[in-house]
């Protein structure tokens, strides 16, 4: 006879083993990672912002799934839609034949970018993870060009494929990969002089961005997008705004771009989202396009399946779009976007600004940083500098860790060598959970403020530990000194 699938049974019969498992069959060094930072929670479900341990803590997530759980997690309405669609027995990926749901999710995209018919993107394509999408981008840009070159930012973060990780700015993710992308340039976020002498020479596909970096939420100068994209058309290059973190609410709006005039001053050639997309449930990216491009990518039926992928339009990802769509819409998530990321910001830079450490607190909506910087008092330089030497991304995890050990919430690092802390939690925060994520942080920080302090130690407690310029960052930041590599210091 047999034996019927139980999910909650084997869940169950797994119920201590997490760890270990991760440890011997997915990354036993993110699994040493996670034990030293105190990021190894049993967490056994997922609620609106918050996750739930075993033991029934629960944690306010303002990590976000990096940037997924626009709606909250396992939101019921989003449920329910996945649920009805199963229910449906829909015709999923016919492979060569009509995917339904598939227009009805572009169409839906499409009413969402702001701009005229005609001369903003309005043709979609889907993938599953953004960096796919990123590529699908650079592609669609060279064929409609006949160029090669491609332009992005300094400190930019698009993803981890090859293509995408030829215009990642980021450079510690690039080590050991070989040869990535011919004809790549990099130029400053902010600096218009540099995009154009990188433009002129007339080769450059695309230039891609994102309207605000994620890696240190470093915002635009007002005036950045709309010149740059002007840039672009003059010298026939192809504007790409990557707002796959940014995009479908986190800043308040549905684009970022249009807190700098993306659809009535200037408008992207092609723009790319996914993970809001998702509803926190299935992979989805899309990249939505200038008509004139699409044409150039798929001209002919002979070119038809030039850039394809084989879960693109999948049932269950297009629903969860639709309803993660719906929901953000219903509940007026991009309003509480704003009300609360204001909230937050302003309470933020009131409770933290008096602080020496503490140089700026910025963002738009629910995608906020707190930056620090080296203190001008004695003691205190020595430690900030004693730790900036043995490694420049370890300052924040003498906040990211109590944050979590001692008040349950999850943060994380902007980036390597970055002294700057994210929030991107979800969009259904309310004012009483940013009240406690002030005090916490509040504690954290003047913690950080005593020298000698417990929460200097954190230093040689990391680096006993050999974990070391390990900055958990969206598109998972690796630990690049675990163990088994030299230390350095
Ligand atoms: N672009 C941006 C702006 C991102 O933030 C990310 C991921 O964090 C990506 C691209 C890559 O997306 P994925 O990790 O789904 O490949």
């Amino acid at each position: 006879m047999s034996t019927p699938f139980n999910l909650q049974t084997l869940l169950s019969s797994h119920s201590t083993d997490g760890l270990a498992l991760h440890e011997q069959f997915i990354n036993p060094a993110m699994a040493g990672v996670l034990k030293t930072i105190g990021f190894d929670a049993r967490y056994v479900r997922g609620e609106g912002a918050y996750l739930i341990d075993d033991k029934g803590q629960r944690y306010l997530d303002c990590l976000g799934g990096y940037a997924v759980f626009a709606a909250g997690r396992n939101h019921p309405v989003i449920k329910d839609a996945l649920k009805q669609a199963i229910d449906a027995d829909l015709p999923n990926l016919p492979g060569i034949g009509l995917f339904r749901t598939s227009g009805i999710l572009a169409q839906e995209l499409v009413g969402l970018v702001p701009g005229n018919a005609g001369d903003k993107p309005e043709m979609v394509f889907f993938a599953s993870g953004g960096a796919e999408a990123v590529d699908a981008a650079l592609k669609q840009a060279r064929i409609a060009t006949g160029r090669k070159g491609l332009v992005h930012c300094t400190r930019s973060y698009h993803g981890l494929t090859m293509g995408a990780l030829s215009v990642t700015g980021n450079h510690e993710f690039r080590d050991g990969f070989g040869e990535l992308l011919a004809g790549t340039v990099e130029v400053a976020f902010n600096d218009l002089a540099s995009l154009e002498t990188a433009l002129a020479p007339r080769d450059k596909a695309a230039f891609i961005v994102e309207p605000i970096q994620g890696k240190g939420v470093n915002l635009p100068s007002a005036d950045y997008l709309r010149e740059a994209a002007k840039l672009c058309a003059k010298y026939g290059t192809i504007f790409i705004l990557d707002e796959i973190q940014t995009g479908l609410g986190r800043t308040g709006r549905w684009f970022a771009g249009e807190h700098f005039g993306m659809g009535t001053t200037w408008n992207p050639d092609i723009v790319i989202l996914a993970k809001a997309l998702s509803g926190g449930f299935v992979p989805v990216s899309a990249v939505l396009s200038k008509r004139w491009i699409h044409t150039k990518v798929y001209p002919s039926m002979n070119h038809c399946s030039r850039i394809q992928t084989t879960f693109g339009q999948n049932d269950l990802a297009m629903v969860a779009g639709l309803a993660a769509l719906h929901v953000l819409r219903e509940e007026r998530l991009l309003e509480n976007a704003t009300a609360v990321g204001d909230y937050l910001m302003n309470g933020l830079r009131t409770a933290l600004g008096g602080f020496e450490l503490v140089k700026e607190i910025r963002g738009k909506g629910l995608m906020i940083a707190i930056e620090f910087a080296r203190p001008r008092s004695m003691a205190l330089k020595m430690a900030w500098d004693m730790l900036h030497k043995l490694d420049e991304s370890l300052f924040c995890q003498a906040i990211i860790m109590p944050l979590m050990s001692d008040h349950h919430i999850l943060a994380q690092v902007a980036g390597h060598r970055l002294d700057v802390i994210k929030l991107i939690p979800p969009l259904v925060l309310t004012r009483q959970d940013a009240d406690v994520l002030m005090a916490a942080l509040t504690t954290c920080v003047a913690a950080c403020h005593r020298f000698p302090g417990p929460a200097w130690e954190v230093g040689k407690k990391l680096s006993a530990a050999a974990v070391r310029r390990f900055s958990p960052g969206e598109g998972g930041a690796p630990p690049r000194a675990v163990s088994g590599e030299p230390a350095t210091v």
